[in-house]
């Protein structure tokens, strides 16, 4: 029988489960598939409920972890395979090399030394970086990565000799961990549901249509654009923008269920523009606003009430290149208004929705649903997003729940 707890998924629901148990006083790991913590939090500019930049619910996590002896934590590690049974699960899981030293938190001399540059995943392709680089401004650990395609290319022998003696490390190779554990926390969380599968809505096909997540980045100072929402084609601001709300959620032939959180990202973000410009004009295309309990009706509300905000009830059935230069428009039932409408608009902005990583990438010994979600059982214990989609404080409380039902386990089978 293990004491010990495994934590899937280091963002923020599996740093809130990892900490939660370990000040209850039991060992846990945590294994995250990216260079660094934080997951889908860390992208964002702002979020609810404060409106408050991700630092500032993550640091606070990130401190607590790095106090705790009781937390070890790996990252670029991916869980390869679970046997066993609760009080005692054998887990296999793969390290991928860093090719960095812990010290090396500069990249600036070694990515000066090489001019290959790749699209930056974090800023969803929107600018690009250089093989050595620092993940995010806030990356816990704070410690630079170097891609595996510059370790082969060459390139990282020019780093290596730019770089301070021992920061890198060309020799590194995967490493194999086994982990005995008495249960497993499942805090795999969400991606972005892929815009391209939606023809109707034309994402790739005209410059001018972004998803909510890239304009998280944009909007974010440490973004591709220094904190603008600009049109991709003419990097300007624009005077008029269109949300469509549920892009592929409520969806048969996509996400059959609804996102939790679009709406409310599309009011924030609509809230971003009108920061940003006295004159933009919003359009929202919605089937139904979705912003449950007070606080977020009442930012509805709020964000209602502005005169250059403009609710229509309808979901955007087609899309096409406007008369403008760059221009979109969004073709529409108006159900309240009544007829068809088409609005050109400068840019338009796909509120895609959550959809869980279990969609795409199963861990085997672990089970899913169809959709992708994480079907708990003794021992297994999903949260967040892994579970259903749901806001950051949702998660929050979700993870502690799991971190309370992951120590049961434990006591109930060391009894
Ligand atoms: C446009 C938009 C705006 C949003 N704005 C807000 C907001 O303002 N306020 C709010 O409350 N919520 C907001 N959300 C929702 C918020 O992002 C989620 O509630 C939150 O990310 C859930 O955290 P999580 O830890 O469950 O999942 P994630 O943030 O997705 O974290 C999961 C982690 O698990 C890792 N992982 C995945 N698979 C594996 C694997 N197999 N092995 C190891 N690691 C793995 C991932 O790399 C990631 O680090 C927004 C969502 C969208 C789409």
């Amino acid at each position: 029988m293990s004491g010990s707890i495994l934590v899937v998924g280091g963002g923020f629901s599996g740093v809130t489960a990892a900490v939660e148990a370990a000040e209850m006083g039991y060992d846990v790991y945590i294994v995250e598939k990216e260079s660094y913590l934080g997951g889908r939090v860390a992208q964002l500019n702002k979020y609810f409920p404060k409106l408050c930049p991700p630092t500032c619910g993550l640091e606070i996590n990130f401190r607590r972890i790095k106090t705790n002896p009781k937390i070890t934590f790996y990252t670029m590690a991916e869980v390869e395979s679970v046997s066993g049974g609760p009080g005692n699960f054998s887990v296999q899981v793969k390290v991928n090399p860093r090719y960095t030293t812990p010290q090396c938190n500069n990249c600036v001399p070694g990515a000066e030394a090489v001019t290959t540059e790749v699209p930056n995943e974090f800023n969803f392709g929107m600018d690009m970086r250089k093989p050595l680089y620092m993940p995010n401004p806030m990356a816990f650990p704070n410690q630079c990565v170097l891609d595996a395609s510059a370790v082969s290319s060459g390139d990282g022998q020019k780093i290596k000799a730019a770089m301070p003696p021992g920061h890198i490390d060309l020799d590194q190779k995967p490493e194999i961990l086994n982990l005995n554990v008495g249960a497993i926390i499942m805090a795999t969380g969400w991606n972005p549901y892929d815009a391209t599968k939606i023809d109707n809505l034309c994402f790739g096909k005209y410059e001018n249509i972004v998803t909510n997540m890239m304009v998280e980045r944009m909007a974010s100072p440490s973004g591709p654009t220094g904190g603008k929402i600009v049109r991709p084609s003419d990097k300007e601001e624009p005077k008029t923008v269109g949300f469509v709300q549920c892009a592929g959620s409520r969806d048969e032939n996509h996400l059959r269920y609804c996102s939790y959180i679009c709406c409310m990202a599309t009011l924030k973000q609509t809230l971003y523009l009108r920061e940003q410009s006295e004159d933009v004009e919003v359009y929202i295309f919605y089937i139904d606003i979705r912003s449950p309990g007070e606080r977020y009706e009442k930012f509805y509300k709020k964000v209602k009430e502005d005169p250059k905000v403009h609710l229509i009830k309808g979901k955007v059935a087609e899309v096409r290149g406007g008369s403008s230069p760059g221009g979109v428009v969004l073709v529409a039932e108006d159900i309240i208004g009544g007829g068809k409408i088409e609005k050109e608009v400068d840019l338009a902005v796909l509120a895609t929705g959550m959809q869980p990583t279990g969609a795409t990438i199963q861990i085997p010994g672990i089970e899913y649903n169809s959709d992708g979600f994480v079907v708990p059982k003794e021992g297994i214990i999903p949260c967040g997003c892994a579970k259903r989609p749901i806001d950051v404080v949702s998660s929050a409380q979700s993870a502690t729940a799991a971190a309370l039902k992951a120590v049961q386990t434990l006591v109930r089978r060391a009894g």
